[in-house]
């Protein structure tokens, strides 16, 4: 099949999965008024695949089918073909301005990372490896949009894992594996077509039942999703630029004792190699979240720099030094997404080595940090990617989100709605009051309703929260560098200058 159109992949959406949404079980996602925004824009994504513009850009031959299949699925080993990741990719996050976390491309990704690794995966069980082959090539030629969950329900995180109401394996029969138990939390969810479960903590001997990783469609029996409250709330285009189009949705996963068949398992019931998962990926999907970030970046900071010039401050030093440093980020944020592209590119070509992954599980064993270090990469084989995801991108936008607050203060809030502005009463006084330096009243209400949605609503609060979470804890994550070795260079090297006074 390859590449599909938005008409094909909003058909693939009518099955019967079951999605609750404020006490209702939403029987056809694409007829829920708060999902049709998300749709129509996943919907265009697809479609540009079909566009001769777009296409060289968004696709690539399959090596299997010849057809055209999204550049997200390049198992990039050269630079050419990173690059081809780099350029998909990209354009994709600039379609969408940065703004939506899970575009399909995160999960591309994340199955190009799991289809890299399937010598791990198969060590033990060789099936497990060649499932992981057969998904990817399955995802790709069938393209597939797929949302994910790692995390364990936050029941009482002073116990452990069976504490938690998980999700765990409580059978095998020759069909499959039969799990039960919840995860958290799945972005996109309403609107995929496949689940894709994988590791986050890491697991301790014991925890066997806990240590999964598989895929399976939304529509599977006993797969419950419980969704948070939609922020669309049919409010018009002017009024809610971002919420009517880019709210991906999030929910919680509800396995309600579900049947995975074997030739969908990538790991089971194998604490190490769980464990070892994410560490010995290559990283293809921590670039995507990288370009995604960078992309956002730069659109914060376009809209920064609108916001100051509706308010006609733009030649005060003041301003400018504000727009200055969000701007200084941007070229930071371009510099360690090369940095990344490079990293991978490096990983790709050197799978895990078994000193690496014996250094892993020992870490694992030894509880540093609950193994968090070990987490999407490993020190010394390129960090750049998951550093900048977890540190740099979180600081620099809530830096621009409170740059934005600063300079458009009152403007943000005064923002009258479409209908104030078609009121025959008010058609004399709100163009006069509300106009900008060198723009129109709506105009300059547009960028400052923009800039709301984005900073105020609902929308833009979650969009905050997953900046600062969707890369893990950000205190866990932090904690992690102290136990690398670069700890130990950084203090040798102040050591040595206090040892060179002593001479
Ligand atoms: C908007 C959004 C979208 C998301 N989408 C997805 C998704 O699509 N798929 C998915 O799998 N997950 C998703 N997540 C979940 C995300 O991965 C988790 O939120 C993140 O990993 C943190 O885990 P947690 O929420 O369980 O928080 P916890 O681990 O419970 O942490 C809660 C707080 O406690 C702090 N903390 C934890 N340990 C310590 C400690 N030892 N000492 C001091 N403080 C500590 C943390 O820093 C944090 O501030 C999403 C989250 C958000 C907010």
């Amino acid at each position: 099949m390859g590449a599909r159109t938005g008409k094909t992949y909003i058909e693939g959406l009518r099955d019967d999965r079951h999605i609750y949404v404020n006490g209702e079980l939403v029987r056809d996602v694409t007829q829920y008024p708060p999902f049709q925004g998300v749709i129509r824009t996943l919907a265009d994504l697809y479609e540009r695949q079909h566009d001769s513009t777009y296409q060289p850009l968004l696709t690539y031959a399959s090596p299997t089918s010849g057809q055209p299949v999204s550049t997200s699925f390049v198992l990039a080993q050269t630079w050419d073909e990173m690059e081809q990741r780099l350029r998909g990719e990209r354009a994709r996050c600039e379609f969408t301005y940065g703004l939506m976390g899970r575009l399909p491309d995160f999960m591309n990704a994340f199955v190009t990372d799991t289809a890299a690794i399937r010598p791990l995966l198969g060590r033990r069980t060789p099936q497990f490896g060649e499932n992981a082959w057969k998904y990817y090539e399955l995802c790709r030629e069938q393209d597939l949009c797929l949302t994910h969950t790692l995390v364990d329900p936050q029941v009482d995180r002073s116990k452990g894992v069976d504490a938690q109401e998980a999700l765990r394996a409580v059978k095998e029969t020759d069909a499959g594996l039969v799990v039960r138990g919840a995860r958290m939390l799945s972005t996109l969810a309403p609107v995929s077509d496949e689940l894709w479960v994988g590791p986050y903590m890491p697991r301790k001997p014991g925890e066997e039942d806990y240590a999964l990783s598989f895929a399976v469609p939304m529509a599977t029996p006993g797969l419950k999703f419980v969704c948070r409250e939609p922020y669309d709330t049919g409010q018009s285009r002017f009024d809610r630029p971002l919420s009517g189009r880019f709210d991906e949705g999030d929910a919680i996963a509800i396995f309600d004792d579900v049947l995975v068949p074997w030739e969908r398992v990538f790991a089971a019931r194998d604490v190490e190699t769980h464990n070892l998962m994410a560490p010995a990926f290559p990283g293809y999907l921590t670039l995507q979240a990288v370009i995604r970030g960078t992309v956002k970046l730069r659109f914060l900071t376009g809209l920064a720099c609108l916001v100051a010039r509706a308010i006609g401050r733009t030649e005060m030093p003041r301003y400018q030094e504000m727009l200055g440093e969000l701007i200084g980020s941007v070229e930071l944020a371009e510099g360690l997404l090369t940095a990344t592209a490079h990293d991978v590119l490096y990983n790709a070509n050197h799978p895990l080595g078994t000193e690496e992954a014996r250094a892993v599980t020992s870490a694992v064993s030894r509880g540093v940090m609950p193994g968090l270090g070990t987490l999407f990469g490993v020190s010394g084989r390129g960090m750049v990617g998951i550093s900048a995801v977890r540190l740099f991108f979180p600081q620099a936008m809530t830096r621009a989100i409170d740059t934005i607050r600063l300079m458009g203060s009152s403007g943000l809030i005064m923002t009258p709605t479409e209908k104030d502005f078609a009121h025959p009463d008010l058609q004399e006084f709100l163009p006069r009051h509300l106009r900008g330096r060198d723009m129109s009243a709506q105009e300059r209400v547009r960028v400052m309703k923009l800039a709301w949605d984005i900073i105020g609503t609902q929308f833009g609060g979650r969009q905050f929260m997953y900046e600062w979470f969707f890369a893990g804890d950000p205190i866990g994550s932090r904690i992690v560098y102290y136990g690398t070795d670069r700890r130990k260079e950084c203090t040798a090297l102040a050591q040595h200058l206090i040892d060179s006074l002593k001479k």
